[in-house]
């Protein structure tokens, strides 16, 4: 059994006192192994019909709205692709195809294109695409 597109991982599922980690599943994902949040292994066990309250999730560093994409950094990956829907302050890698994603290597992808700022959690979460220019 594997997580396939569309399927969303909710950490809140098996972890009420989680930093309440939501996660969608974008694209590929044949070699998803686990995504690791606050010492837990989220996995397919963790996927939800529909993501729980927003309410008490505690963002991290992890920029919601933004999408790891394995092949970006493994060309000969399964090319898992997730987006960060909630959560994250205990986010740390997830694990595909024996890769590590992390956070660095979301901010190598995202990051280098958001010159000269700091990225606040004041744009709109759902809605991903190009930043608009202030
Ligand atoms: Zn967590
Ligand atoms: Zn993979």
């Amino acid at each position: 059994m594997a997580i396939k597109k569309g399927d969303i991982l909710d950490e809140r599922k098996r972890h009420p006192e989680s930093c309440g980690l939501v996660v969608k599943i974008m694209g590929g994902g044949a070699g998803f192994e686990k995504v690791v949040c606050c010492g837990h292994d989220l996995t397919e066990d963790d996927v939800v019909a529909q993501m729980g309250s927003p309410l008490g999730r505690r963002k991290g560093d992890l920029p919601l709205a933004v999408i790891l994409d394995e092949k970006k950094l493994f060309p000969d990956s399964c090319g898992l692709r997730v987006m960060v829907m909630d959560g994250g302050a205990g986010f740390k890698e997830i694990r595909c195809c024996g890769h590590s994603l992390t956070l660095s290597s979301v901010q190598e992808l995202e990051f280098g294109q958001l010159r000269g700022g700091q990225p606040e959690p004041t744009g709109q979460p759902g809605f991903p695409g190009p930043p608009g220019t202030a």
